[in-house]
């Protein structure tokens, strides 16, 4: 059967980063999807119905009458959208898919690896834990190539601040040695993954992001930490 498509209009563009921009879609009246924090939508520009691209939602499933998605400016659909998109255009819109879920529950501990445009969904994880006050863990371990680079960064120390169960690490690759950033550098390690890890058996490894990010992510986790592939949950963006 065919998945309903939904008109949606931008209701607002949100320049996150000078090539990543999140999109507010807004649901028409008497809307209100079911669907689960961590599942991606896949949308397509009217003029082009047969050219569809999946996008993370980066909002929550708590947020209720928009969807957001934050998209970098890379490819054909991830340029036209940053280059072009404005308030009121419309979209057409599938529903929510994927299984990419957080596993909330009180005693599991949740890490989060993320390369560039990778830690869209994460922020919705982070969102519902925190408006929820869960006790889950979350930990967000975030590669970027320079501190101009890390998206969501205020709004993350934000839910840092507000959620003393979630923890926010950013480590960037490619700094100028005399760059004043004080954090990690370089690209995530196996060591720095294992000492955020203090009781395995209950920890959820997620990464996110383009396949190369995802795979050095799983070589990681299951190569390196030995972790079970039943604990690790990813989602490959090609
Ligand atoms: C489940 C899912 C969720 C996704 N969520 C997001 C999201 O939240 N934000 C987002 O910006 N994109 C996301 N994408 C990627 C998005 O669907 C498009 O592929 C992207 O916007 C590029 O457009 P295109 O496919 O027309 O590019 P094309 O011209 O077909 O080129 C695609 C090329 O770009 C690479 N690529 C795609 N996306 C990225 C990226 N973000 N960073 C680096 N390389 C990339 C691919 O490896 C491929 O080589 C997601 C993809 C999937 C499958």
């Amino acid at each position: 059967m065919a998945k309903e498509i939904t008109e949606m209009p931008v209701e607002l563009v949100t320049t996150e980063l000078p090539d990543t921009k999140t999109l507010r879609l807004k649901w028409p009246d008497g809307h209100n999807p079911e669907f689960k924090t961590g599942q991606f939508i896949t949308i397509f520009w009217p003029d082009t119905p047969g050219y569809k691209r999946a996008y993370s939602l980066s909002s929550c499933a708590l947020d209720r009458g928009h969807y957001e998605v934050t998209i970098k400016r890379e490819g054909k659909m991830g340029t036209r959208i940053v280059d072009w998109a404005k308030a009121g255009d419309t979209f057409g819109v599938l529903p929510p898919a994927g299984k990419f879920l957080p596993v909330l529950e009180p005693e599991k501990h949740l890490i989060c690896i993320a390369g560039g445009s990778g830690v869209t969904p994460f922020r919705g994880f982070v969102r519902e834990a925190t408006r929820r006050e869960l006790a889950t863990k979350i930990t967000v371990l975030y590669s970027v190539r320079t501190t101009n680079d890390i998206i969501f960064n205020h709004e993350f120390h934000d839910l840092a601040a507000e959620n003393p169960n979630f923890s926010f690490y950013v480590t960037c690759t490619r700094l100028v040695p005399e760059d004043p950033w004080t954090g990690h550098r370089g690209r995530i390690t196996a060591d720095w993954v294992r000492e955020q890890v203090h009781d395995l058996p209950n920890t959820v490894f997620y990464a996110c992001g383009p396949n190369p990010l995802v795979e050095f992510a799983e070589e990681i986790v299951l190569k390196g930490l030995g972790v079970p592939k039943e604990q690790m949950k990813t989602e490959k963006w090609g």
